[in-house]
């Protein structure tokens, strides 16, 4: 076949720091090609992939993340280029809202578009409106169900991630690590609670977004002390892998209805425990007992926390490897764009 990527516009492919959707799309582009398909990727001009790149901007513009005006001219862009184009079997979509809203007033190939956000207040009107106009695909199984009635869902496929890029480490140092995008609904100030009432270390990094500046400032940085609470901020690809693989555990007292949350297998590919809270897909991508705890409420967490020694990394890694690893998704893609394509 021969597939376009359409990716969103303001991160690069891969994503030099935040960034899970990218992630997925540089999995696709590499892991399709060896498996006899064309790929061509539509994305920051500044991403780096085995397929061929098509870009309308040049760079990547973390800072206007989420504005409109910048994803209309990179998928107006990436249509006229596929219709110009005439040869393609299949748009797989990651950009958004665009492409599902306006494809039917135009003659694209077939289409999937994969929704890498959680059903909420702003993102459910539309796809009360245009869930049944395109095939979507869901990132687990609790997104799915999230999904107002009538949705034209073609699949779920988890994310993955390439497990032998990250180092596996059985012997784990003492702190706790919390990681990801800081903000409210990351339970930052919840892994902090927790810290404090193990009396353990909590290492903490990650992105502060505009939006969550407040959040950082109030209920996240009077607590860092540089000792037993530390906070780094934004950190290399190879740090990041670092404090992955020597954490005793990865904390995630998520508030919100997670669609999939990579940090978790980020975790689990370096035999890292995940104790989290019971929300959105965690309890689909951890095994309570097996590959960490997943618990009802801080108590429950904090209470885990103390039994995480139960937990055998190499469970973990092998888990990940079964369950999330990058040929495992692609052939889960394959198999359903094949459909699609069938179905046309
Ligand atoms: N990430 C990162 N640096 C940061 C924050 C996040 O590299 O400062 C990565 C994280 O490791 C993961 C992705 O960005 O690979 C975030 O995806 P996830 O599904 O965990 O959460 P999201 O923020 O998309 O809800």
């Amino acid at each position: 076949m021969r597939i376009a990527q359409l990716a969103p516009p303001w991160i690069a492919v891969p994503p030099p720091g935040y960034g899970g959707t990218e992630w997925v799309v540089q999995q696709l582009c590499d892991g399709l090609p060896p498996r006899g398909h064309e790929v061509v990727l539509y994305a920051a001009g500044d991403s780096h992939t085995a397929a061929e790149l098509r870009a309308y901007f040049p760079r990547a513009m973390p800072e206007l993340m989420q504005r409109t005006s910048i994803d209309v001219c990179h998928v107006r862009f990436a249509l006229d280029d596929i219709l110009a184009d005439g040869g393609f079997d299949l748009v797989h979509d990651h950009s958004g809202f665009l492409v599902p809203a306006f494809h039917r007033c135009l003659d694209l190939p077939p289409v999937l578009h994969t929704i890498h956000c959680s059903f909420n207040a702003e993102t459910t009107p539309f796809y009360v409106r245009f869930g049944g106009e395109v095939p979507y695909n869901a990132i687990s199984e609790y997104q799915r169900a999230q999904g107002p009635p009538g949705m034209d869902w073609a699949g779920v496929v988890y994310n993955a991630i390439a497990v032998e890029e990250w180092p596996f480490v059985a012997e784990k140092d003492d702190y706790l690590l919390a990681f990801g995008r800081v903000c409210e609904a990351k339970g930052f100030h919840l892994a902090i609670e927790a810290a404090r009432r193990t009396g353990r270390r909590l290492i903490m990094a990650g992105v502060v977004q505009e939006q969550s500046a407040d959040y950082f400032h109030e209920r996240v940085e009077p607590h860092v002390d540089g000792e037993q609470i530390v906070f780094e901020g934004e950190v290399s690809l190879a740090r990041k892998r670092e404090l992955f693989a020597h954490a005793h555990a990865y904390v995630f007292p998520i508030a919100w209805p997670e669609p999939f949350g990579l940090v978790m297998i980020e975790a689990l590919a370096t035999g890292t425990p995940v104790v989290a809270l019971r929300q959105g897909s965690v309890p689909e991508v951890v095994t309570d007992g097996r590959t960490g705890f997943v618990r009802d409420d801080l108590n429950g967490l904090v209470a885990a926390i103390g039994r995480v020694g139960e937990i055998d990394p190499r469970v973990c890694r092998a888990e990940v490897e079964r369950r999330f690893s990058v040929e495992r998704m692609v052939g889960d893609y394959e198999a359903i764009y094949r459909r699609l394509v069938a179905r046309r």
